[in-house]
């Protein structure tokens, strides 16, 4: 079926009112663009959820601080949409920022707590961002269920939280994170790197890696977050905004491995900000 496109939530609502009237079930993949097989495999998960599969792409202002990349962030529609041409997607959802905010707009959708931490220290307002412009989308499209990346491990947490906070009646999965050969998870922002810059960006993942199975051979874990932090300065990131060991269910940092944890870590080369995180199993 070819994709059809959607500019204006009055569209998108028509188009998946129809979906459903023929009984397909619905599910939304929100992306920023730039889209990469991250995304596509996203899109490949909820197929088999969902007949019908909505994938929005709208870089949001809201979810970027100040001097951070909103003007500079990756924008190529016609690439999007021929990639999605070959996927199991049905409707490009493609709002403007009109669109989304429409004038006067002043609704913020704000989660307390769970967002104070990492990503909510390191980048003020983004979570806040991030939960208005979900929300939208969830009650824009109305899917059955929606999906996002593992990838951003602590988005994921704080989704959740609000849709269970706010009745929502979608279901929310996680999916995997995709990686590049040497590891490095995949991401728009990897356009950012140099080719020196994108060696130094292939050793996170090994640097995670070990921490894991040092921190699941019982090792201490503050010990292994210190080492981490040093390896990575070490391998040539310019900084390193956080390596922590957090509980899996609500990023709450941990000190001795008792439950099911994640590794969650920034680094920086220069001005490009790199994410990743890993499971961590109490049972080894
Ligand atoms: P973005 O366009 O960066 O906002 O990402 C849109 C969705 O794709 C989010 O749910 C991300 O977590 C997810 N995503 C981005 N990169 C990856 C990846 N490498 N593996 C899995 N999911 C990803």
């Amino acid at each position: 079926m070819p994709l059809k496109i959607a500019r204006t939530v009055a569209e998108l609502r028509q188009m998946v009112q129809s979906a459903k009237s023929r009984g397909n079930r619905v599910g939304l993949v929100p992306t920023m663009g730039a889209l990469h097989h991250g995304h596509l495999s996203l899109v490949e998960h909820i197929s088999t959820q969902a007949e019908t599969i909505v994938v929005s792409i709208f870089v949001n202002p809201s979810q970027f601080g100040e001097g951070e990349d909103f003007n500079a962030y990756p924008r190529n529609e016609s690439d999007d949409l021929q990639k999605l041409e070959n996927t199991k997607a049905t409707i490009a959802f493609l709002p403007t920022v009109e669109e989304m905010y429409p004038d006067g707009d002043s609704t913020i959708v704000q989660v307390a707590g769970l967002t104070t931490l990492f990503e909510g220290e390191a980048r003020p307002g983004h979570f806040a961002g991030v939960a208005t412009v979900v929300s939208k989308l969830l009650l824009q499209c109305l899917p059955d269920v929606a999906i996002f990346g593992e990838k951003d491990y602590q988005q994921l947490a704080v989704i959740r939280r609000f849709v269970r906070d706010l009745s929502m009646p979608v279901e929310i999965l996680g999916a995997p994170i995709i990686r590049e050969q040497d590891g490095l998870a995949a991401s728009s922002r990897n356009v950012y790197l140099s080719a020196d810059d994108r060696t130094v960006a292939g050793k996170l993942n090994v640097v995670l890696r070990n921490l894991v199975q040092r921190v699941e051979a019982k090792n201490p874990i503050t010990d292994e977050e210190e080492s981490a932090k040093a390896a990575l300065l070490e391998a040539g990131f310019t900084a390193v905004d956080y390596v922590a060991v957090v509980c899996a269910a609500t990023m709450e940092p941990m000190e001795t491995l008792n439950r099911e944890a994640r590794v969650i870590a920034v680094a920086r080369i220069g001005k490009v900000r790199l994410l990743d995180n890993m499971a961590i199993s109490p049972s080894i």
